[in-house]
């Protein structure tokens, strides 16, 4: 089985395949295709609402069966932000279309500055948070094959530790562990992380269920 994964985020790609290349499932990605489709707006309220129309988006677009994902940070003390802002969280520091020219890893810092300054004075026991992640798989016809959705709680240290991972991976320390994201393995990360749960999820679907009930979008 072939799927597009609606991301040309590398890190993303990584974290999937290792889970569905055992499948024998062919993941490609958006950075592979010659001439990727334009993005769609992502204006919806949800991660659901994101991950639902990237999916139906680039299936719709590219003819082919596609996987999307929609991802982000909620952190109790901010009553759930940055949430489906996560990944443009500190644009508004930035003159018009500057946090958009910079490289991937600059707006993660710049992410990870702001987020600890919003929580400048706020005691460990109370910067609990969590990754979540949407997934959806959708056809080339606009209906929808299947959902899932993963967490990965922690909560929010004071300084970035770890080179591993992207986005707020340095800031979500794991008590259990006695480090953050950041500092975990590829493989260990996958092991518990929302997008690795949420991948297995659907693993799973494909596994018992490939190419049935689909149900068509609202
Ligand atoms: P998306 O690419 O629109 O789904 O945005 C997701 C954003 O949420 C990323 O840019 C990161 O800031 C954050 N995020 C999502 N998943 C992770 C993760 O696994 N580690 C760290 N940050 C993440």
């Amino acid at each position: 089985m072939q799927i597009l994964l609606a991301t040309s985020n590398a890190h993303k790609v990584d974290e999937v395949r290792a889970i569905l290349a055992p499948l024998g499932i062919d993941l490609s990605h958006l950075g592979a295709l010659a001439e990727p489709p334009a993005e769609p707006v992502e204006d919806g309220e949800t991660f659901e609402a994101n991950a639902r129309l990237k999916a139906v988006g680039y299936a719709r677009a590219t003819g082919r069966r596609c996987l999307a994902d929609d991802s982000g940070l909620e952190v109790d003390a901010l009553g759930g932000e940055p949430g489906v802002y996560s990944a443009r969280y500190a644009r508004d520091q930035f003159a018009a279309d500057e946090f958009e020219a910079m490289p991937r890893g600059e707006r993660d810092r710049a992410n990870n500055r702001k987020l600890l300054k919003s929580l400048a004075g706020v005691p460990l026991e109370r910067r609990t948070a969590r990754f979540v992640c949407a997934l959806c798989l959708a056809d080339p016809d606009g209906s929808i094959v299947h959902e899932t959705r993963g967490t990965f709680a922690g909560v929010i240290t004071d300084e970035p530790r770890g080179q591993n991972g992207f986005g707020y991976d340095p800031l979500l320390w794991l008590a259990d562990s006695e480090c953050t994201s950041a500092e975990l393995s590829p493989e260990e990360k996958n092991a518990r992380s929302h997008r690795g749960a949420a991948v297995r999820a659907m693993a799973e679907y494909l596994r018992a269920r490939a190419g049935i009930g689909a149900r068509p979008v609202d």
